[in-house]
């Protein structure tokens, strides 16, 4: 037997539902924020991550699916979206035909890591990038709308943390800062940490280590060393968030490591799914395109775990009611009436109303088990006395109520469930 690949998984018909609810609603969310979809390739070149996601980061040095295709090019199955967004906004020059680009996706990604519960090695993420502007609104927008999805879900049990990472000058400074703290404490930090004080010292916050976090909890704080401009806009973040009602805290240990970040960052956890706990995150990296490309264009986005954000439902109780199911049930009293009964499907599919039928020659008791079972909130029974004169009974599957029906007047019943 040959199975699935470990940190993979299929989505069987029986969750099906709940992913379609999902991504129903990011689409129907992003139109109303104007945000339009974008899809990329599942692969690109390398360099594209290992430039745009940054050769210090976990990704990069540990996660990516990179492999040598037979041309020997270095291919890389897509770990996440920004770089793949912004590479196609240079490539097409969508920076050009329109000042601000607002863009989504709902894609598949690829990261070999270690899979457990809510870790996966093919998961999939929603999110939206915004280029081509550096306003503090479209940085509180970004909270906004992957708020607005987990709300509207129903998820309860959300944490939003945000941070402002400023800008790289005012950076460099409290890098020295950091440094000067650590200097007479290195020995103690653990290799991981120690490896991170040249290529990428700010990610020390987010150590796991107990050590590394004692350390790190009388460090200097990048917030408390902003330029000006930076904290005027962190200022106008939380503002519009407070505006908006969305709840959150200030984390000034909420770091990303990378120059091309700047200004806001930020996390949405939930307490509902144990260890990872991250369902979201996201920020500005106003540095990246003239990174990756030629020309600079300011951005910043957010990427949402559905795997996890799925996870949190479940223990939270939300999405639990299947709402793919069919409408109506078709219940065939006489055998010979197959053709009849299939037609009379058929007419309900043809004007949209979902239906099933028996395909398996069943009993009449069978049928009504599988109504049962597929929970339809009607029932269509045909045949007997009532088909004799020209009719059909409509049961409410709920109330127990019974309609005699006409079948010359069907198209009318159609007309008024779909109503
Ligand atoms: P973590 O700290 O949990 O590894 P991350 O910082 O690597 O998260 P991002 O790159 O910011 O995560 O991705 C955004 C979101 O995608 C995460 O918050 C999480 O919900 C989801 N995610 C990331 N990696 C995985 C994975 N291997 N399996 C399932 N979901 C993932
Ligand atoms: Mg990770």
């Amino acid at each position: 037997m040959i199975k699935t690949i470990a940190g993979t998984k299929d989505t069987l018909p029986i969750e099906i539902y709940k992913w379609h609810y999902l991504e129903n609603l990011v689409r129907s969310v992003m139109k109303e924020f104007n945000y339009k979809e974008i899809r990329t390739p599942i692969f690109e070149e390398t360099a594209l991550f290992s430039r745009g996601i940054g050769e210090s980061t976990d990704i990069v040095s540990k996660e990516m699916y990179t492999f040598m295709d037979r041309s020997e090019t270095s291919l890389t199955l897509k770990p996440e979206m920004t770089a793949s967004v912004v590479r196609s906004v240079l490539e097409h020059s969508l920076d050009k035909q329109q000042q601000l680009n607002k863009l989504y996706y709902i894609s598949p990604m690829f990261r070999q890591e270690r899979p457990q519960a809510g870790r996966y090695r093919q998961f999939h993420q929603f999110g939206a990038e915004a280029l081509g502007a550096s306003e503090p609104s479209l940085d509180a927008e970004m909270i906004i709308l992957a708020y607005d999805v987990l709300k509207k879900l129903g998820l309860k049990s959300l944490d939003i943390k945000i941070n402002s990472l400023g800008i790289p000058e005012s950076r460099e400074y409290y890098k020295t800062l950091l440094k000067k703290y650590l200097s007479d404490k290195t020995v103690h930090l653990s290799d991981e940490s120690k490896k991170r004080l040249d290529t990428n010292i700010l990610r020390i916050f987010d150590s796991k280590d107990e050590t590394d976090q004692k350390i790190m909890e009388d460090a200097p704080l990048l917030l408390e060393h902003l330029d000006n401009d930076s904290l005027e806009k962190f200022e106008r973040v939380k503002e519009l968030l407070l505006l908006a009602q969305v709840p959150f805290e200030v984390d000034p240990r909420l770091v990303r490591g990378l120059d091309y970040y700047t200004n806001t960052t930020f996390e949405i956890i939930s307490n509902s799914v144990g260890s990872q706990s991250a369902l979201c995150g996201g920020g500005r990296y106003d540095l990246l395109a003239n990174h990756i490309g030629d020309r600079n264009i300011p951005g910043v986005g957010f990427a949402a775990g559905i795997e996890r954000i799925l996870l949190a439902c479940e223990n939270e109780n939300c999405l639990s009611i299947n709402d793919e199911n069919p409408y109506v049930y078709l219940i065939r009293l006489n055998k010979e009436l197959v053709k009849e009964t299939y037609n009379i499907g058929l007419k309900f599919r043809r004007a949209g109303i979902s239906v099933e039928l028996d395909y398996l020659n069943r009993s009449v008791k069978a049928q009504m088990r599988e109504a049962n079972r597929l929970n339809t909130r009607k029932a269509l029974f045909v045949g007997g006395d009532e088909y004799e004169n020209g009719e059909v009974v409509l049961k409410d599957m709920d109330t127990g109520d019974q309609e005699i029906i006409k079948i010359s007047q069907l198209d009318g019943i159609i007309k008024k469930i779909k109503g």
